[in-house]
């Protein structure tokens, strides 16, 4: 299959030629004719599967093939994305994508100054790209003119709701023609019962857009656990990355507050290393992503949140730091390698407080992570300097509350729980090594056994795997 055979105009197809693509991705193939034919769609597709090419493309095709008073200031077409770094990284490849028409675009997201912002829609944005709470911004102080938006893209429709922009999204609606008046494109990765409600108040008749099931995420990615102490992680960690003359790896931590210690740590161990969390000012995460791209940084250290949506190519090495909370996670977190047909490995240093962890990711995945242990790092299961938390702890990053508050600083929450862990450590070394009685008998070396994988659960996430993986 080409691209010549998508109904795509000279001027894309240049681009797209420009861009060294020659074939359509399976997202592309299918949502293409679709959105060119004015229709809704709903589609499941994650980051890494040429989406925003899927919908970028015929969008600029129909805003270019429909005439338009040139005078007019108003949106023509509204992109809404989770974070600031993924309306980023589309607004990019509309730029791409568009080099060869006339249509101009804009970004606005938050923790940037407004007012460069404020003269770009002035001088009228035909696309533009936005993070929910900005825009509202900018429609509070009637700065942007979305009464005349054609064609509405919620990207990462999931990681929105998971984010608490829900309410956002429904203001921002309402700023909107109405839904018969406008075409609407749907991209998550995952179909929750949240996403499928929202696509009922927002699509008109939307066509199902489900790529046959990408086996590329698992297969191609060498997936490995290390067992390990909790408090030798981090050795293990520069061990390995010097070893291996790792030159780029994405390490995921839990939380914020340990991203930033880590990346500390890493640095003292003589490896170049930042951190990317919410809790960082714009220009530093911009400046901390730009770094590791360009190889400049060898280690990000990133949380779940802040990780979402960044376009990393060619990442060879995913480490979870620390297992996540979300099994669903899981797979997000090591979709940043192995991408666009390449190879990668994805580590995870697993401490024997994180068996639970590991069976619920195991049991998702329906299958079992090879085990390989570190020689010299063996997990003895007795030094145990912190519980592992579970629950949202203020150092999480938030997974709802407005997301205007996104990115912005929770120093209080930081500090209750640092007090909190420290206070424990004291606690245990005074104590010595003493175990609580439920973690008795753990035998880390033995390996975990994942549990049949069950066909539906009541559990949110289970089932949906065909979902998390089924890109392209
Ligand atoms: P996305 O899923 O939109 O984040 O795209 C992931 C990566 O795939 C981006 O770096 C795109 O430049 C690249 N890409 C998109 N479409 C194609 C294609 N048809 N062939 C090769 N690479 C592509």
């Amino acid at each position: 299959m080409s691209f010549d055979s998508l109904g795509l105009s000279a001027e894309l197809l240049r681009a797209v030629h420009e861009q060294g693509y020659n074939e359509p991705t399976p997202i592309q193939i299918k949502a293409i004719p679709l959105i060119l034919e004015g229709r809704d769609i709903m589609a499941g597709a994650q980051t890494g599967t040429g989406k925003t090419a899927g919908f970028t493309l015929p969008l600029l095709q129909l805003l270019s093939s429909r005439a338009v008073d040139k005078n007019q200031r108003a949106v023509r077409a509204l992109v809404l994305t989770p974070t600031r770094e993924l309306a980023a990284q589309v607004e990019d490849s509309i730029k791409t994508y568009g080099r060869h028409l006339p249509l101009k675009s804009a970004v606005i997201f938050g923790g940037v100054k407004i007012n460069p912002q404020i003269d770009k829609l002035r001088r009228g944005v035909d696309v533009l790209v936005a993070t929910p709470g900005r825009l509202l911004d900018h429609a509070r102080q009637k700065t942007v003119d979305l009464s005349r938006v054609e064609i509405l893209v919620l990207d990462e429709a999931d990681r929105m709701l998971d984010m608490g922009f829900i309410h956002d999204i429904k203001k921002i609606m309402a700023l909107l023609p109405t839904r018969a008046n406008r075409q609407n494109l749907l991209f998550s990765a995952t179909f929750s019962n949240e996403i499928k409600k929202l696509s009922h108040q927002l699509l008109n008749h939307p066509e199902l857009v489900e790529v046959a099931r990408r086996n590329a995420p698992i297969e191609l990615i060498d997936q490995k656990v290390h067992p390990v102490d909790k408090n030798r992680k981090r050795e293990v960690l520069s061990h390995m990355i010097g070893a291996g003359n790792w030159k780029q790896v994405l390490v995921f931590t839990r939380t914020k507050h340990g991203a930033n210690r880590l990346a500390k740590q890493l640095v003292m161990d003589g490896l170049s290393a930042t951190a990317i969390h919410g809790n960082k000012s714009q220009g530093a995460r911009t400046r901390a992503l730009a770094d590791f791209k360009q190889g400049a940084v060898r280690i990000l250290v990133a949380t779940d949140i802040a990780a979402r949506g960044l376009d990393i190519d060619q990442l060879p090495h995913v480490v979870n730091f620390e297992l996540p909370n979300v099994p669903e996670d899981y797979v997000h977190r090591i979709g940043r390698t192995g991408r666009a047909g390449n190879e990668g490995t994805a580590v995870s240093l697993v401490c024997f407080e994180e068996d639970k962890l590991l069976r619920d990711i195991e049991r998702l995945i329906n299958r079992q992570i090879p085990k390989e242990i570190l020689p010299g790092y063996e997990s003895t299961g007795a030094a145990r300097p912190e519980p592992v938390r579970r629950a949202n702890n203020g150092a999480q990053e938030p997974r709802r509350g407005n997301g205007r508050t996104n990115g912005r600083h929770n120093s209080r929450s930081n500090t209750r729980s640092d007090t909190r862990s420290n206070t424990r450590n004291n606690t245990r070394s005074n104590n010595g090594a003493s175990q609580p009685a439920q973690t008795r008998g753990h035998q880390p070396s033995r390996g975990h056994q994942p549990q049949p994988a069950r066909k539906s659960s009541n559990k949110p996430g289970y089932g949906n795997l065909a979902r998390i993986l089924g890109s392209d």
